[in-house]
C-alpha cells in the first residue's frame, strides 16, 4: 500500500444540511488526514473548469448550476490508498444505490446532490488537487 492524496470536496448540499462536521468526521474515521482545506464559493467559470471531463454529458450545465449555488469545502486528504479508501467512504454516485454507512447513502440528496466529491484516479487527484490549492497551502504533520 502507498500513502496518496486525493481531492475532496464537501458540495453545497451539504454546507445546506449543515453537516459539514459530520463529514470531517467519516474522512478521520477513514484514517485520512486533511493536508489541505479552504471554503469556496465556486463561481461558473471555475466549477466548468473543474468539471470540464464531463462537459459533454447531458447533467453538465446543471452540476456546474449546482456547485456554484453556494459554498463548499475543498480538502486534500492524505492517507494510505486514499483515492480509493475515499470513494469507498462516499459511496456510488447515486445515493439510491450507495452502500449503507456510506456517506451519499446517509447524507446525499440524489445523484447530483450527493454531498461529496472524490478524485477517481492518480492522476485527476493530482490534476484536482492543484485545481485548489498551491503546492505552500498543503501541509504535513503527524498523527501520535
Ligand atoms: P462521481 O462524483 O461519483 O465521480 P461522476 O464523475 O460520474 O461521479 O459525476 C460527477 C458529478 O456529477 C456527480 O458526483 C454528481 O454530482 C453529478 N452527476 C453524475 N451523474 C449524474 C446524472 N446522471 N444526473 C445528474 N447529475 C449527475
Ligand atoms: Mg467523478
Amino acid at each position: 500500500m502507498a500513502v496518496e492524496r486525493t481531492l475532496g470536496i464537501i458540495k453545497p448540499d451539504s454546507l445546506e444540511k449543515g453537516i459539514i462536521g459530520e463529514i470531517l468526521k467519516r474522512v478521520e474515521d477513514a484514517s485520512l488526514k486533511v493536508v489541505g482545506m479552504k471554503m469556496l464559493h465556486l463561481n461558473t467559470a471555475r466549477a466548468e473548469g473543474f468539471y470540464a471531463v464531463h462537459k459533454d454529458k447531458p447533467f453538465y450545465g446543471s452540476l456546474v448550476t449546482f456547485m456554484t449555488s453556494g459554498p463548499c469545502v475543498v480538502m486534500a486528504l492524505e492517507g494510505e490508498e486514499a483515492i480509493k479508501t475515499w470513494r469507498d467512504t462516499a459511496g456510488v454516485t447515486n445515493p439510491e444505490e450507495a452502500a449503507d454507512g456510506t456517506i451519499r447513502c446517509d447524507f446525499g440528496t440524489n445523484i447530483e446532490r450527493n454531498a461529496v466529491h472524490g478524485s477517481d484516479a492518480t492522476d485527476t487527484a493530482k490534476f484536482e488537487i492543484a485545481y485548489f490549492f498551491e503546492s505552500n497551502e498543503l501541509v504535513n504533520y503527524e498523527w501520535v
